[in-house]
């Protein structure tokens, strides 16, 4: 499913048509009637972890206003920040959405998805959108993949976000200490909201510490590596994705490690919880009893 990163960018795009009154909605969502939505003005965009909101309320029937940071085409205006957006003067909305993305989940501005292969039958089918939102001038904004419900006003702690400047780094290494597999605590979105399955890879690696390792066993050094890992990893992942570049993965669904070494995979998570898929490398990434901690270069 997306992370962070991808969230900021799917906010960036529902950005773009702030202030505008959906004409029609359509799509095949079962979860929401979606002629609600038609004759109200989308007047915020928020964005907490992996969670989009968007608040609708009775806003003019006619008119387009725009939010001065929403008008660029790469939405690479967006500040990072947990905090949302909307409409300086208009009154609080009061309908409010939130999605949620699954696996290929995207929101897209102006331009529908279009099918990249022929499926089993061999047709080339486009994806079907769950929502879409369709606005005066021809503009649109199209969901995909998503789960999506009303919900009362988002209450959001940027305290949580890997991706906002607001991020309690003293509370999150206190998470990190538990003892527990550190690969476990990572994707706990009440302490790392928005990091996800390819940044807890990436950043154990980076870190050189095994997934299993227990928290209280690794040293304040080695936790305080990881974290600001997590940091910058998710925000160059975001800067790269805004200025559309593509992520090199160094361990993630890899056989081999950037050094050469053959990488492991397990299904790995807490018992009676989701197992996710999980690649280390046993060299770069010694167990703390198997080996003394090395530099990485
Ligand atoms: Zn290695």
């Amino acid at each position: 499913m997306p992370e962070g990163p991808s969230l900021r960018v799917f906010h960036g795009r529902s950005r773009r048509l702030l202030g505008a009154v959906v004409q029609r909605a359509g799509g095949r969502t079962r979860q929401l009637d979606v002629r609600q939505l038609e004759g109200r003005q989308l007047q915020q965009s928020q964005v907490h972890g992996k969670c989009l909101f968007l608040g609708f309320g009775r806003g003019p029937r006619s008119g387009f206003t725009t939010d001065p940071e929403s008008v660029s085409p790469t939405g690479s205006s967006v500040p990072v920040s947990a905090g949302g957006s909307g409409i300086s003067g208009n009154p609080t909305p009061n309908l409010w959405l939130r999605f949620h993305f699954g696996l290929f989940g995207s929101v897209r501005c102006d331009e529908f998805a279009r099918a990249k292969r022929a499926n089993k039958r061999g047709d080339w089918q486009d994806p079907s959108p769950r929502l879409v939102l369709y606005f005066p001038g021809d503009r649109f904004l199209v969901f995909y993949n998503c789960r999506l419900c009303v919900c009362g006003d988002p209450r959001l702690d940027p305290h949580t976000d890997v991706l906002s400047r607001e991020f309690d780094k003293a509370k999150a290494l206190c998470a990190l200490q538990h003892a527990q597999p550190v690969c476990y605590t990572l994707l706990c979105q009440h302490h790392f909201s928005g990091l996800g399955n390819i940044i807890k890879n990436e950043v154990l690696y980076l870190s050189g510490i095994h997934p299993m390792s227990l928290g209280s066993q690794l040293s304040a050094e080695k936790l305080c590596t990881l974290l600001e890992h997590v940091l910058l990893f998710s925000k160059e992942w975001l800067d790269n994705k805004q200025k559309g570049i593509g992520l090199k993965y160094h361990i993630y669904q890899k056989d081999q490690c950037p050094r050469g070494h053959a990488v492991k995979r397990a299904e790995l998570g807490p018992p009676h919880g989701l197992q996710r898929s999980t690649w280390w490398c046993p060299v770069c990434q010694p167990a703390e009893h198997d080996a003394p901690s090395r530099p990485l270069d």
